[in-house]
């Protein structure tokens, strides 16, 4: 059964479920959903997780999915269990509040033993084994109901294995599993009376994990580990969330090894061997790095379709680690051309039967995969010659490890992973010192988390914030589309110890309200600024705002006056001035990302945004520089849109209305029933959560002020638009004016005029430059008559104070050959200009036959001159900083001279 059918077949089950009700259906989230504590989904339960929270209502009792998911923790095992992919898609069903333990037991045996004529998975009973968790007596009785097997077949496992929480206080419960046997061939033999409560890992890929059931049934009040919590006490409301891993039960009905040979992954596989001309099979080594290039492909491939771009640091960098160990294992597989544009292709048109945004979208998605594999292949270029000389350095000092510093610095710099550099020392019979370079990313890491946390504020503690949401208990009310003043009451106070119960002046506390006109952000749009004041006469000054989960929004403030406690009345005033300079900015960049989309196509999307007071930064993805002619294009469009004044709209509507009337829906959108619609007019249309203009009018103007590149495949634009813009415009104006008057020319005749004055500029230095070498060789007759005997040797040692490099040069070889060519000449210039000693040495041919040589005389003076240098026999060169021993140097060649002649 291939891959697509058993997703069909999983949805339609619970779809038209009559016993326990129908569930709906509800389409895969993007893997970016907007979650702070995830760099991307990993279960089918994220996107409902404000339902699970009680934060959101859920708008339907029962819901099916297939979802999307990336493990990053699981990359290690990728290939080497038959089990792990980074990216897998993940069936479940869900109940919020709805059926419980019967329900879900019921309809997961069900589909996993109805046969596959109508439409289950058809698997044997005999190698079934279902697990519970030990202390869950009421799933026990169940399953033994349920399925009819006796009791000797249901495995009793720990917490560790079947205890489900978020790792968090919140909603737990008690999980429950179902295990395929695999048979002897596939691990030892085992007595499932004695399994428990852990699960040997041994035995991990023989009785395969294909679904997991979590029976939501208890709050959790403290948690220390995973297997270590308190249970505070029932939860009000029961859920069930499932999660069934689609590949595993490919792999089980397509009857193959692993989850890497099913229908959708093992063209990639087949496609490896023929460009490495090796055979899948052949032995354990290579067929891992298969697996792991047919997997990570695939998850490179979905995460650059879901927006990602590869980058040093979250979710880009989880991307780049995957794409570069393809690649990687591609050059082991003994295949050192480009791999991307061959395999690629192959992935999509597998995943693109289910997720045909890929074939939309492959413009943009091939563009960023294959300048990345380029970039790579640069960095393995410039990496590994750097590395042949740290190798070298090292076996020359006599050592045989490469140190801690070495191995980042290859890392940090150069993009080097740290496999490459143990691969290639080890080769060099080198090793690393692994223990000082993870030291050294750790430090790197710890770094660049306390400059993340600083910047979203010191206080985020998520058991705070879920506790403020406890409290509050319905999600706080956002006033701030409408208007910038509101009323509302302080419910919540969070510190960087926690949660509080007052603040006093000077304080800076994270403030929660019910109800709040602080746009809070997000969306690329920056937080409103302002003040609160209290019934009590209490003012804080609000500074960034942020929301930390879906429904919470916290205030960042500081305390000005008066003592500031939960229930008082709050009166919130939002700074109107920089609200509407946002507001212009996020219009604007609705606008610019419209008029771009028209003039390059529809792969121009956007990767990023910021808006800020009067200037924002539009980021999208576009394969090469945009080209001077469409940003004035787009300037023009946008600014004539102003003209036009179109009226500013925002609707709510439904995920499928809103996708009918045109609107771009971006990636990152949290899939919901209900979704804002912005429209700037007919013209532009996006779901966006911002604030905005009232109409394109009130932008005034909007001025692009440049295009680059911030990595591959993506660009940036910044601009300014209303009184920002216009100042922009107004003082380059007065810059040009002062010009004009300046160069007494006008404005239009600037550019020749200074291209003229340019060129004659160049004309001038040319003939300066003629002038001083002129004067320098006129002194080169001279010098060579001048020419001191030390030793049988004709010696010229001067200095040429102003002259720099090429000049000494020039000098040094005229005067040399003006020297007898019979007899030992030896010429040293030793310049000085603008702070930079050059040395040169010249030597004739009689000289080099008495042993004399260039190079050993410039090495010799070298240092005295704060510097080095070296060259051939004939003529070398050096230079150095320090000017102050230039005789030192002239009487130290004399004498070397000396020496040598006299040997
Ligand atoms: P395992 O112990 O095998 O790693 P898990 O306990 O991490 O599995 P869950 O978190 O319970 O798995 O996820 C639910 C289901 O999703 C699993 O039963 C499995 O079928 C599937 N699954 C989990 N992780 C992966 C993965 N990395 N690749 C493919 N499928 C997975
Ligand atoms: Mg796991």
């Amino acid at each position: 059964m291939d891959t697509a059918q058993i997703r069909r077949n999983f949805v339609a089950h619970f779809e038209n479920d009559t016993r326990w009700g129908a569930h709906t259906a509800v389409p895969s989230a993007s893997l970016l959903l907007d979650d702070p504590t995830l760099l991307f989904v990993n279960a089918g339960m994220v996107p409902f997780k404000p339902y699970f929270l009680g934060q959101e209502a859920p708008p339907y009792p029962r819901a099916v999915s297939v979802q999307k998911c990336v493990r990053t923790p699981d990359i290690e095992d990728v290939g080497k269990t038959t089990r792990h992919g980074t990216f897998f898609e993940m069936c479940g069903n869900f109940s919020f509040g709805d059926y419980f333990k019967q329900g879900a037991i019921e309809l997961a045996w069900e589909l996993v033993t109805k046969p596959r004529s109508e439409g289950g998975w058809g698997l044997e009973e005999s190698r079934l084994y279902p697990s519970v968790y030990v202390d869950d007596a009421e799933a026990l009785t169940l399953w033994k109901q349920v399925s009819g097997l006796p009791d000797d077949r249901i495995l009793r496992l720990g917490k560790k294995e079947n205890y489900w929480s978020m790792g968090i206080p919140g909603p737990g419960g008690p999980s429950s599993e179902i295990l395929y046997d695999r048979g002897s061939g596939h691990g030892p033999d085992f007595d499932p009376t004695l399994l428990g409560p852990d699960m040997p890992t041994k035995l991990e890929d023989r009785l395969l994990e294909i679904w997991n059931l979590v029976f939501m049934q208890e709050e959790l009040s403290a948690f220390r580990a995973k297997d270590d919590f308190d249970v505070a006490g029932p939860l009000p409301k029961k859920n069930i969330d499932t999660g069934m891993g689609l590949e595993r039960v490919a792999f089980l009905l397509q009857d193959v090894d692993n989850m890497y040979e099913i229908d959708v992954m093992f063209p990639v596989i087949e496609k490896a061997q023929e460009l490495a001309g090796r055979t899948y099979g052949a032995n354990h080594e290579d067929d891992v790095r298969f697996r792991v290039v047919a997997d990570h492909v695939r998850s490179s491939l979905m995460l650059i379709g879901d927006g990602v771009t590869p980058g040093n640091e979250g979710r880009g960098y989880v991307l780049r680690r995957l794409m570069r160990r393809a690649i990687r294992s591609m050059r082991l597989l003994g295949c050192e051309d480009r791999v991307l544009p061959e395999l690629m292709p192959v992935s999509r048109d597998k995943m693109g039967e289910t997720y045909d945004g890929l074939h939309r979208d492959w413009e943009r998605i091939s563009a960023v995969a294959y300048a990345e594999e380029d970039a790579f292949r640069q960095t393995l270029r410039a990496g590994t010659s750097i590395f042949d000389m740290a190798a070298a350095e090292v076996k020359a000092g006599g050592g045989h490890e490469l140190s801690g510093d070495r191995a980042f610095a290859l890392h940090d710099t150069y993009g080097f992973p740290i496999d490459l550099t143990l691969e290639m020392a080890s080769e060099q019979g080198l090793v690393v010192d692994e223990v000082g370079f993870r030291r050294l990313m750790q430090e790197q890491r710890d770094r660049a988390k306390a400059d993340a946390r600083a910047k979203k504020g010191a206080h985020r503690d998520a058991t705070a914030y879920r506790a403020v949401a406890d409290a509050l208990g319905a999600p706080v009310e956002f006033t701030g589309y409408s208007e910038v003043v509101s009323d509302g009451t302080v419910r919540g106070l969070v510190t960087a110890g926690g949660v509080v119960d007052s603040a006093s002046e000077g304080d800076e506390v994270e403030l929660v309200l019910d109800r709040t006109p602080f746009y809070a952000e997000g969306g690329g749009q920056l937080a409103d600024h302002g003040v609160i004041e209290l019934a009590n006469g209490a003012r804080l000054r609000v500074d960034d705002v942020q929301s930390p989960s879906t429904g919470l929004v916290v205030h960042q403030a500081t305390v000005l006056n008066g003592e500031v406690t939960p229930g008082l009345e709050a009166h919130s005033v939002v700074d109107l001035e920089r609200r509407l300079a946002i507001s212009r900015a996020h219009t604007a960049t609705h606008m610019v990302h419209k008029a771009f989309r028209e003039a390059l196509g529809e792969t121009a999307t956007q990767a990023g945004s910021e808006n800020a007071p009067g200037r924002f930064r539009f980021d999208f993805s576009a394969t090469g520089a945009v080209p001077e002619s469409v940003m004035s294009d787009v300037e023009s469009r946008v600014n004539a849109v102003i003209l036009d004044d179109l009226a500013v709209q925002a609707e709510i509507m439904s995920q499928a209305e809103a996708v009918k009337s045109g609107a771009m829906a971006l990636f990152g959108e949290k899939y919901g029933d209900r979704v804002r619609v912005v429209s700037v007019g007919d013209w532009a249309r996006e779901l966006c959560g911002g604030t905005h203009a009232g109409s394109s009018g009130k932008l005034g103007v909007i001025k692009l002020l440049g295009e680059s590149s911030i990595g591959s495949g993506v660009r940036r634009v910044e601009a300014l638009v209303g009184a920002d813009a216009y100042r922009f415009l107004a003082r380059e104006h007065v810059l040009l004016a002062q010009l004009s008057e300046a160069l007494k020319a006008r404005p239009e005749e600037l550019p020749e005029r200074v291209n003229d004055m340019v060129e004659r500029l160049r004309t001038a230095e040319k003939e300066l430059e003629r002038v001083r070498v002129g004067q320098l060789l006129a002194r080169a007759g001279e010098l060579a008559s001048g020419a001191e005997q030390v030793g049988g040797v004709a010696v010229v040692a001067t200095a040429a104070p102003g002259a720099s490099g090429g000049d000494v040069r020039t000098l040094a070889l005229d005067v040399r050959g003006r020297l007898p060519q019979d007899q030992p000449g030896v010429v040293v210039v030793i310049g000085d200009a603008e702070g930079k000693v050059s040395v040169v040495a010249a030597v004739n041919d009689e000289a080099r036959a008495r042993g004399l040589s260039a190079n050993e005389l410039v090495r010799a003076v070298g240092p005295l001159v704060g510097g080095k240098g070296g060259g051939k026999d004939d003529v070398a060169q050096g230079g150095g900083a320090d000017a102050s021993r230039i005789d030192e140097a002239l009487a130290l060649v004399r004498t070397e001279i000396g020496k040598v002649a006299a040997s």
